[in-house]
């Protein structure tokens, strides 16, 4: 482990069902020994102020929307109410998600960049929290599939993506299709099937959070987020009520395979921060801080 990860930075603009205190002392709690960092919305915090940049990136971002999730290909010439419509989006980003789908592995591309050279370096993970939606296509059934995280540097997680990535219920969808034309609206039917799926402005997206975060930072530790185990926060749920068990349900934060990584991961942080005295160190006289002064007949000659 030779560039431990020591510092995390949160992006995320003020979402009124995100409480940036849990999640940020759930993060410091768990993995000890890592600097965790609030920031602003990522936009504001990189690139606020390039007026003259806003342009060229609201058009990249117009760029990258997904137009039909059944076709690879993305928006390679927005048109200006596109382009005007992510200007204002970058402005004011609590302005909404819009039902927009954005290639998430080119939204980190465009990030990237953005971030500051210094920070850029192993040891800092960099974790945007949006209300876009991220899709990423996949090779094998030949579509864009919803996310609510995609990760990497930076590590990019969709508030939208919890509430719309994993599927609801079945029967929800079923009885879906007959709310407005009977007696059934489709709010009444979200109170129906209340507790079984996150929906928007929801303030367990604050617990299910945690798990992506978690996610995100097992990525960055081990190139792994994921845990066969339903109980585990690094379950990859496709179900809504598995994402809930998962992260809200189950008696447990994560299983014994990942606890024990956790442990390690802590133990050598702790070994690098603190490294044990040598042997010799105790019986040697000591000079400057670390420095062992060995006697002439130790001393290497030449
Ligand atoms: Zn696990």
């Amino acid at each position: 482990m030779e560039n431990p990860l020591k510092h995390i930075y949160i992006y995320s603009c003020d979402f009124p069902e995100i409480n940036f205190d849990a999640l940020l002392g759930y993060v410091r709690g768990t993995f000890r020994d890592i600097e965790v960092e609030r920031r602003k919305d990522f936009f504001t915090h990189s690139v606020s102020g390039i007026n003259s940049g806003l342009d060229i990136l609201a058009g990249r971002l117009a760029g990258i929307k997904v137009l039909n999730p059944m076709k690879e290909g993305l928006n390679p010439d927005p048109i200006y109410g596109e382009i005007d419509h992510e200007k204002r989006k970058i402005l004011n980003p609590l302005s909404g998600a819009a039902g927009l789908f954005y290639d998430g592995i080119r939204l980190q591309s465009i990030l990237y960049p953005a971030i500051k050279k210094e920070e850029k370096v192993s040891g800092h993970l960099h974790i945007v929290i949006t209300d876009r939606l991220v899709v990423t296509w996949d090779d094998y059934d030949r579509r864009y599939h919803l996310r609510a995280g995609v990760f990497g540097q930076p590590s990019v997680i969709s508030t939208s993506g919890i509430v719309e990535a994993p599927a609801k219920p079945r029967e929800f969808y079923i009885l879906k299709q007959f709310a407005g034309s009977g007696d059934m609206d489709v709010a009444e039917l979200k109170k129906r099937f209340n507790g079984r799926f996150i929906d928007y402005g929801d303030s367990r997206i604050t617990g299910v959070m945690k798990g992506y975060l978690a996610q995100a930072i097992f990525y960055h530790i081990t190139g792994d987020p994921f845990c066969d185990d339903t109980g585990c926060r690094l379950f990859n749920a496709h179900w809504q009520e598995e994402m809930i068990y998962a992260q809200i349900g189950s008696p447990y934060e994560f299983c014994e395979r990942h606890k024990t990584i956790i442990e390690d991961y802590r133990i050598q942080i702790a070994k690098l921060e603190n490294p044990l005295p040598s042997p010799f160190s105790t019986c040697l006289p000591t000079g400057r801080k670390g420095e062992i002064l060995l006697s002439p007949s130790l001393a290497k000659r030449g």
